[in-house]
């Protein structure tokens, strides 16, 4: 761990300097102190022995004075009797330890004895100490310190007449036990003096720590915790755990107000938040949960049943055609019935009485539902029907009677997937499979259908930009007049070769483009390729020039913009409009007959020939030929394989060939694989024929030559 250098570390770096400070100066107090009361008692010893000696010189003068006065009479009269009375009365004051009284010549007359032992002795002289002279003191008193006594010698006079001496010898033993006891004392008194002082500076010292201390601790308490707290508060909105960040407590001081201040910006974060998630997941148009939240809540569901076994359903619910609706009502209405659509499944699943269906709008027009119930497979059947019933029911948009379907696939948990990612695949993939199977019907999710939808996603995804990569190519059957077996033109069918798979039938991809959307770039590709090659082929002098056949996929045709391309196409490649046949399905026109006519009609006002392809496999009857204003029909290879086995092949055949010839259309039999299939057609008046008896598809130079 780094050291960061925080308040706290340098709130506690301050206090310990100033303790310790505090304690420095606080130690040299004490030391001081120390150091004073040993320089006191030593000058007090001094001073004190100084005062003990004055004191015994003057208290000795005044005895040696009062001695002299008091045997000058006696020693004039030699009066040995007073004189030794005198003495020992002197003798007996204390701290005098001996006396000497002398006559004028220095000879000792009385030292205070009984037996006076020293009579006739020379009075000792004072020896001086060190050579320092003797003090004189008043009264001609001379004193001097020798052997730790003070001698102190007086003239004993009187009158003018000087008739002796006294000598007394004091001792000091008295005044230095007094400054002993002294000295003490103030040593004593010093030591508590120092004693107090000590407690008191530690007393001091003690408290300016505690100060210290509680300082340290409210700073924490008060500062560094809310601080803290702040921090991990806006740790915790950073990592989005709102609700650590709201159980701030705030008090009434600056913290406390820097503390609300937080609370309300995280409070305010919580709520963008809030409308940020409801953002991003809602379906703005609907109102229903999006992708993402079903994603979400699909993993949060899995999660909790995998831990309680429990069983949970989902369904896509996928609208067909809506693009139809789109492209001929706007996009507008296609909302509008988006939305109606979500109402209609929500109230399905509100009837079925699933309390816990989600509901969410996957994509464009793909809804989802995901319900956890206990007899999951059959509630989900049940509801599925209910979700079809509903939306199929017509509905009226902006004046219009409309009717849609939708396909619904469905997948289980446990059984099918175990994630939700593969979830919501097999949901997509039986999708797919209702939807192969005819639309408007559920399909549950089998692991038989997974490879075929497999392939068919698979191959929706190669098929974008297959023609930018070259996969794409036009392949030419000849159409022939059966009258004289001339090839007057040629169906253009497109090729798909597969970089993997090979040749990709059209019956399989052309399906899928129409599915994805992707067969009005392709067919508008096709038309202008298969125009441009027509050009080319080669006109006959006295023949008339050969026509290109272009299958149209119905999506084409509802897109509304198809004489449009036809033109625009035309113009581009400069192909005689006389010599352009488009093909178009039953089913096309039946989707809606009224836009089928308006385009028929503009087409062929253009020159262009409108033929019905696979004729006889939609309509129910022939008499809806009549309404639809085409220029030919081709008999679907169905019935051309067995014209010569079925009389009711044949009987439609005949029929179709007699009332094209009525209405004035011309006829195209497909599929003609056989002689006898041709021959029977040339007989019953078929005036054209396709089929690999007559030619195969070819490449558009190899046709051309058919022609020359
Ligand atoms: P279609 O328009 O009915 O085309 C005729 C189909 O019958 C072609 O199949 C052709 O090869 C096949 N055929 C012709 N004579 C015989 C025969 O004697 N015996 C047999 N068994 N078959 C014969 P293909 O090329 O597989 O096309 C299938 C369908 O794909 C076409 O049916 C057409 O509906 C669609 N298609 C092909 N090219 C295009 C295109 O460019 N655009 C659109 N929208 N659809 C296309
Ligand atoms: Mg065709
Ligand atoms: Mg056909």
């Amino acid at each position: 761990m780094t050291f960061r250098w925080t308040l706290r570390a340098q709130m506690l770096g301050w206090v310990t300097l100033c303790v310790g400070t505090m304690a420095l100066i606080f130690a040299g107090l004490i030391w001081r102190e120390q150091r004073s009361f040993l320089a006191m008692r030593e000058g007090g010893d001094a001073l004190v022995l100084d005062v003990v000696r004055d004191g015994l010189q003057q208290r000795g003068s005044a005895l040696a004075n009062q001695l002299a006065n008091a045997v000058a009479n006696p020693l004039y009269f030699l009066d040995l009797e007073r004189i030794g009375e005198y003495a020992r009365n002197t003798n007996q004051q204390a701290d005098v330890e001996y006396v000497l009284v002398a006559d004028a010549q220095g000879r000792i007359v009385h030292d205070g004895s009984r037996d006076i032992a020293r009579f006739g002795e020379s009075l000792p002289e004072l020896v001086p100490v060190d050579g320092a002279p003797a003090e004189a003191l008043r009264g001609g008193i001379e004193a001097r310190w020798a052997d730790g006594l003070l001698h102190l010698s007086a003239p004993v006079r009187l009158g003018e007449q000087r008739v002796g001496w006294v000598r007394l010898g004091l001792s000091m033993d008295e005044g230095a036990r007094a400054a002993q006891v002294w000295s003490r004392t103030v040593e004593t008194r010093l030591a508590e003096t120092r004693a107090a002082h000590v407690r008191w500076l530690l007393g001091g010292l003690a408290l300016i720590a505690g100060f210290g201390l509680v300082g340290v601790y409210s700073l924490r308490r008060n500062v560094l915790k809310p601080i803290r707290s702040l921090a991990e508060a806006a740790l915790a909105v950073e990592g989005g755990r709102y609700a650590e960040a709201r159980n701030l407590t705030a008090r009434d001081d600056e913290i406390g107000d820097l503390t609300k201040v937080f609370s309300r910006m995280a409070e305010s974060v919580v709520r963008h938040e809030r409308d940020i998630r409801r953002i991003a997941y809602t379906d703005p148009l609907t109102g229903l949960g999006n992708r993402l939240a079903l994603s979400e809540s699909l993993e949060s569901r899995l999660l909790t049943l995998q831990a309680s076994s429990g069983e949970l359903a989902l369904m896509f619910i996928d609208l067909d055609d809506i693009k139809r609706v789109n492209d001929t009502l706007g996009h507008h209405v296609g909302d509008e019935l988006l939305v109606d659509v979500a109402a209609r499944i929500r109230s399905a699943c509100a009837e079925e009485g699933i309390d816990g269906a989600e509901l969410a709008r996957f994509g464009g027009d793909e809804f989802v539902v995901l319900f956890p119930e206990a007899d999951v497979r059959q509630r989900a059947e049940s509801l599925a029907g209910r979700i079809l019933a509903a939306i199929s029911a017509p509905l009226t948009l902006q004046d219009r009677d409309l009717v849609v379907s939708g396909s619904i696939g469905i997948t289980v948990f446990p059984d099918d997937a175990a994630s939700a990612a593969q979830m919501v695949k097999n949901a997509d993939m039986a999708m797919y499979q209702a939807k192969a199977a005819g639309k408007g019907c559920f399909r549950f999710y089998s692991l038989a259908l997974d490879e075929e939808v497999e392939r068919r996603v698979r191959l929706e995804h190669d098929l974008r930009g297959a023609w930018e990569r070259g996969e794409m190519s036009l392949a030419f059957q000849p159409i022939f007049d059966l009258t004289d077996g001339r090839a007057v033109g040629a169906e253009a069918l497109l090729r798909w070769t597969h970089p993997e798979l090979g040749l990709v039938p059209p019956s399989i991809f052309i399906g899928i483009a129409e599915d994805s959307g992707q067969v009005e770039v392709i067919g508008h590709r096709v038309l202008e390729e298969a125009m441009r090659a027509a050009v080319r082929w080669p006109v006959p002098n006295g023949t008339r020039a050969p026509f290109v056949a272009i299958n149209v996929s119905p999506r084409q045709l509802s897109l509304g913009n198809l004489p449009e391309a036809v033109e625009g196409a035309l113009q581009r490649t400069g192909l005689d409009p006389n010599r352009l046949h488009l093909e178009l399905t039953e089913t096309a026109i039946l989707r809606d007959e009224a836009q089928a006519t308006a385009a028929f009609t503009r087409l062929r006002a253009l020159g262009v020939g409108v033929w019905l392809d696979d004729f006889g496999t939609g309509f129910s009857g022939l008499s809806h030929l009549r309404r639809v204003p085409v220029d030919g029909v081709k008999i679907d290879r169905s019935f051309i394989t067995d014209l010569l086995r079925d009389p009711n092949d044949l009987a439609l055949t005949t029929g179709v060939i007699a009332m094209a010839h009525s209405l004035g259309v011309t006829v195209v039999a497909e599929g003609i694989e056989n002689e006898g299939q041709h021959d029977l057609l040339r007989e019953r008046g078929c005036p054209l024929g396709q089929g690999f008896y007559l030619g195969r598809p070819l490449p558009a130079e190899d046709v051309g030559r058919l022609f020359g």
